[in-house]
């Protein structure tokens, strides 16, 4: 006679040292007994604390990895365990000085601003939010020209046209694919027209025979020139990087040179190359900006006080020009040698031969800088061990590119050396 299948509680009980609250425990153990398993109910209640958001370790070399949360954050931007207070409230929308209302943009926004050499910025949730607010303040039943070689799709379902749409604003294409001047633009503006946009192409170029109107061509014709540069660059001349601008941030748009050149506003996201966490930027002339600010929807776009804490402190990092604050700009400047010699630790510390210093190329990702890389180094490996390095504690995300899995340093931190060896010394042996 079978054994009759143990109670869902004492099934859920015999799972307690999985740290998952018991509500879980109970669902796994229930729907394992249900499918006439039992003995599944640990690996199922296994999956799903693995499933749960965590640190993983980056080794793929893409320094911003849309699937990883696009720019990595580091305990200087992090300020959640802070104070290490049990309980913590903020002044988010409290002005200390006068105990009167204050606003969540002043703190963030405001340092940003000063960074990118704007009058003012205002801060939501992500840069397409950014672009959405700017079209629907000023653009809603009128006229956008935009040039039809930047009405991009960025991914994740950015599509210039359809934003543009949402907006209630119209679109005005001008020019072709590859050749768009400012007399393009110039021939189609009106009285109907509330704004010339300028879209950085961002994850695609255009090369030949190509032509583009600058922005301050654009700021010459009339109407407020709205540039959405998408990545977040502050300066061209990257005054953090104790070596000036590495070469392939290329013609990259920076926020500073954009509005220098005369764009009204320039929109732009957190988690790209600024750095910081998932965050949209609107940033430029002071009234456009409180406009912007005013308008129904800002409400509903507008970040919380854990994004604006961690974007208040990237914004000091640039301002004090703290590299080592800037985990972005630290991994990707960091020298090859120097990654070289991590990964030469690296294989010393492993008894196995199978493990080699490789030359690779990191990129930057994130839709940004195509075609740009990264000179990189890091340890080879022969074979797929990428699904054993994901199932490690923590997760270690690598390439399996022929026939070998190659981890790429630059974006690990060194503190996660150690891990990434004793994740390479557990892979099965060569045979
Ligand atoms: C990335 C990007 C966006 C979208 O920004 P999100 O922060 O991903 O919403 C919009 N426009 C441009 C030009 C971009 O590069």
């Amino acid at each position: 006679m079978p054994s009759r299948p143990p109670s869902v509680d004492a099934l859920a009980r015999s799972l307690a040292d999985l740290d998952l609250p018991h509500p879980l425990l109970v669902e796994a153990a229930r729907t394992a007994i249900a499918a006439g398993d039992p003995t599944a109910a640990r690996s199922q209640a296994e999956a799903l604390a693995a499933a749960l958001l965590r640190p993983v370790v980056n080794a793929t070399g893409v320094l911003l990895h849309t699937n990883l949360g696009r720019a990595p954050l580091g305990p200087a931007l992090d300020r959640r365990g802070d104070a290490g207070q049990p309980v913590r409230y903020s002044n988010l929308e409290f002005d200390l000085a006068t105990g009167r209302r204050g606003s969540r943009q002043r703190h963030a926004g405001g340092l940003l601003a000063r960074a990118a050499g704007a009058e003012a910025a205002l801060v939501v949730n992500n840069g397409a939010a950014a672009v959405l607010l700017v079209l629907a303040t000023f653009a809603r039943g009128a006229d956008v020209v935009v040039s039809r070689g930047e009405l991009v799709e960025i991914g994740g379902g950015f599509r210039v046209p359809e934003v543009l749409a949402a907006s209630g604003a119209r679109l005005v294409e001008v020019g072709t694919t590859n050749r768009t001047r400012a007399a393009d633009y110039a021939a189609a503006l009106s009285a109907e027209t509330a704004l010339i946009l300028k879209v950085h192409q961002s994850n695609y170029r255009v090369v030949g025979f190509t032509a583009a109107a600058t922005v301050a061509e654009l700021a010459a014709l009339g109407p407020p020139v709205v540039a959405d540069i998408g990545s977040g660059l502050l300066d061209a001349a990257t005054p953090w990087l104790p070596g000036g601008p590495p070469g392939w941030l290329h013609d990259e748009p920076a926020a500073r040179q954009t509005l220098a050149a005369g764009a009204a506003l320039v929109t732009f996201s957190g988690d790209k190359l600024l750095g910081g966490p998932q965050a949209g930027i609107v940033a430029g002339r002071r009234d456009l900006v409180e406009r912007c600010a005013r308008h129904p929807l800002a409400r509903a776009l507008r970040p919380g006080a854990l994004v604006l804490e961690t974007l208040q402190a990237t914004a000091l990092a640039y301002l004090r020009r703290d590299l080592a604050a800037l985990p972005f700009w630290s991994l990707a400047t960091a020298p090859v040698g120097q990654l070289h010699q991590r990964a030469q630790a690296l294989v010393g510390r492993l008894s196995r031969t199978d493990v080699t210093v490789v030359d690779c190329a990191s990129v930057p990702g994130g839709g940004s800088l195509p075609g740009m890389e990264i000179p990189s180094a890091g340890v080879a490996v022969a074979g797929d061990h990428t699904v054993a390095l994901r199932a490690w504690c923590p997760p270690i995300v690598a390439r399996a590119n022929e026939g070998a899995t190659v981890c790429d340093l630059r974006t690990v931190d060194p503190a996660d050396d150690t891990t990434l060896a004793a994740a390479l010394a557990a892979l099965p042996a060569p045979s």
